[in-house]
């Protein structure tokens, strides 16, 4: 998900690891990234440079000809090569004005970018308050570990606690501390480029009956994590570009009777980086309102990142909330 070759993007996206190092210490103590020029816009990025985004807080952009992984930073785990859409739903997460997560589950987690991005923002006052990670891939799971051990070491099992399981087959009445979720499951990947995933993509076009797969799966997996009953916001992730897994997702879902009697609604606009100028799109949310600009307002709560053009991989990104 994370890795371009040069000629595919201008940009490679990294995010230090407040988990180990504070911002400040990060440039103090790494000279290759404290010697790079700042400037101001990603067009501007060329080698020997470094741009700091304006979105999600600690990362930065960097031209991908820099040898980030024979760094000293990359080696000790300070610095973390993700991509700038992967840092929105951890990001979105933690952004809620009223509440701060202490228990969180991330629910589709290996290798875990998005795990150790949301351990690091959760509220660590609390001694025991941690991120219930769940994976079901048995390889997986071991890259998981592999990654959680490397992010932070000194809380190893504390603060990341790794689950090798199928999160639909967790009982939620056993996590009722927990007030946030990540859900970022298996999907097309038709956003991902740089990969042989993209050329079979453009070869044989992902078919509707995989799609329609796909998107049961998101659903199913979704609704289990829309029923933890102290949960507050739960993230919807894919780095599909298909609006079938995507917005049709979503209105599915808020169209569930069981999903309302809850009390789950669409976050709107203002409470999902109402900065990001790329929204949802309107048509997928027909079945919810005859009115356009009902279904407008529900895309505009909605996240899309168009491959390349917003200088990385396709994304979405939606926020359930209630209060
Ligand atoms: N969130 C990860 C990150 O940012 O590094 C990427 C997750 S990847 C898109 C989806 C992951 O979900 C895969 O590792 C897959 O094995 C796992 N998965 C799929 N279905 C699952 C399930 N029912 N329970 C737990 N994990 C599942």
């Amino acid at each position: 998900q994370n890795s371009f070759s040069s000629d595919e993007t201008p940009v490679r996206w990294v995010r230090i690891n407040t988990l180990l190092i504070s911002e400040n210490e990060f440039f103090t103590k790494h000279k290759f990234f404290a010697g790079l020029k700042r400037v101001d816009t990603i067009e501007s990025l060329e080698q020997g440079s470094l741009y700091k985004d304006t979105f999600v807080p600690h990362l930065y952009g960097i031209h991908p000809k820099e040898k980030i992984t024979s760094t000293e930073a990359y080696r000790k785990g300070h610095v973390i090569i993700q991509d700038r859409a992967s840092c929105f739903p951890a990001h979105i997460l933690n952004s809620d004005k009223e509440h701060k997560h202490k228990f969180v589950v991330d629910a589709c987690s290996a290798p875990g970018n998005k795990t150790t991005h949301i351990a690091s923002l959760i509220d660590q006052n609390s001694s025991n308050s941690c991120v219930f990670a769940f994976e079901r891939d048995n390889k997986r799971v071991e890259t998981l570990n592999k990654m959680s051990k490397i992010a932070c070491p000194h809380k190893f099992g504390a603060l990341i606690k790794v689950t090798h399981a199928d999160f639909t087959s967790v009982d939620p009445s056993d996590y009722e501390s927990v007030t946030g979720l990540i859900v970022d499951p298996s999907c097309s990947g038709s956003g991902i480029f740089g990969r042989a995933v993209e050329d079979e993509q453009t070869k044989e076009e992902v078919d509707s009956e995989r799609l329609r797969r796909l998107s049961s799966f998101q659903y199913k997996i979704m609704k289990h994590a829309l029923s933890f009953p102290s949960a507050k916001r739960v993230v919807y992730s894919t780095c599909s570009i298909h609006m079938e897994e995507n917005e049709e997702v979503v209105s599915d879902l808020l169209n569930d009777e069981t999903i309302k009697s809850l009390g789950w609604e669409l976050a709107k606009r203002d409470q999902v980086v109402p900065s990001w100028p790329r929204r949802g799109i309107s048509d997928a949310f027909r079945g919810i309102s005859a009115d356009e600009d009902e279904r407008k307002a529900l895309a505009e709560g909605c996240i899309r990142f168009v491959p390349r053009e917003d200088m990385g991989i396709g994304f979405f990104a939606a926020c359930f909330i209630r209060s």
